[in-house]
């Protein structure tokens, strides 16, 4: 390690662009490495890779609203703290918008310092802690949390991002069992109605790549609560 720490990569999905590339070009000014998009579809392809350490997304967006266009990022796994960015000024826009999925909420027009502080804020709250674990182990199965990498033994397993962070959910949680709702809340991280069988079909294909081929299953169902991940 030389200590040099490599830069943080942005995200924005904003489809005017003169506001777009006036964001690229203060944000790489601040040393930032940024990518664009004028789409919610490809702002959605782009996210769903994974690589950025926090998205800034317009609401105005010409084929999705960008509310939706956050729901879908979070229904696929992406938890990035996101920085909406909006025209709208009502109060109820703006608490819909952290409802559905964003962590803050700027107003246009805005001033740079401001969006540069907010942006700060946010990668330091979602920053792993300098003393947590990057790394989790429950028996014979590792997960790197950096390159969100599991591994069964020798196996690397191929997860979706999705999956990922169910199995990460569960292995913070190893011998504890955690409900649907509460699977919902910390991996989903947003509304679905409980009812809805999301979390069974996640678990379901999850369990056919972590305990597949083995007599040491770790994923287990406690019939009618939910599920804990632990080794007999
Ligand atoms: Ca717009």
């Amino acid at each position: 390690m030389d200590g040099r720490e490599s830069p943080m990569r942005l995200l924005v999905v904003e489809d005017d662009i003169p506001i777009q590339q006036f964001l690229k070009r203060a944000l790489v000014g601040a040393g930032y490495q940024v990518d664009t998009a004028s789409t919610a579809q490809a702002g959605e392809t782009m996210a769903l890779e994974g690589i950025h350490d926090a998205l800034i997304i317009d609401l105005g967006l010409p084929d999705l609203d960008g509310l939706d266009l956050i729901a879908r990022c979070r229904a696929h796994g992406n938890a990035a703290p996101v920085l909406i960015l909006s025209a709208r000024r009502s109060v109820d826009e703006r608490v819909r918008g952290l409802e559905q999925g964003g962590d803050d909420y700027l107003t246009k027009p805005f001033a740079l310092p401001e969006l540069l502080a907010r942006l700060r804020n946010l990668l330091r709250r979602s920053a792993v802690p300098q003393n947590e674990s990057v790394r989790l182990q429950a028996a014979d199965l590792q997960l790197d949390l950096v390159r969100r990498e599991a591994r069964r033994g020798e196996n690397l397993l191929q997860l979706t991002p999705q999956e990922f962070s169910l199995l990460e959910y569960l292995c913070r949680n190893e011998g504890r069992v955690v409900t649907r709702t509460m699977i919902l809340d910390h991996v989903w991280k947003m509304r679905i109605d409980p009812a809805t069988n999301v979390v069974d079909v996640h678990i379901y294909r999850l369990r056919s790549k972590v305990d597949h081929d083995t007599p040491r299953p770790l994923i287990h169902t406690i019939r009618g609560v939910g599920y804990v991940l632990k080794h007999a």
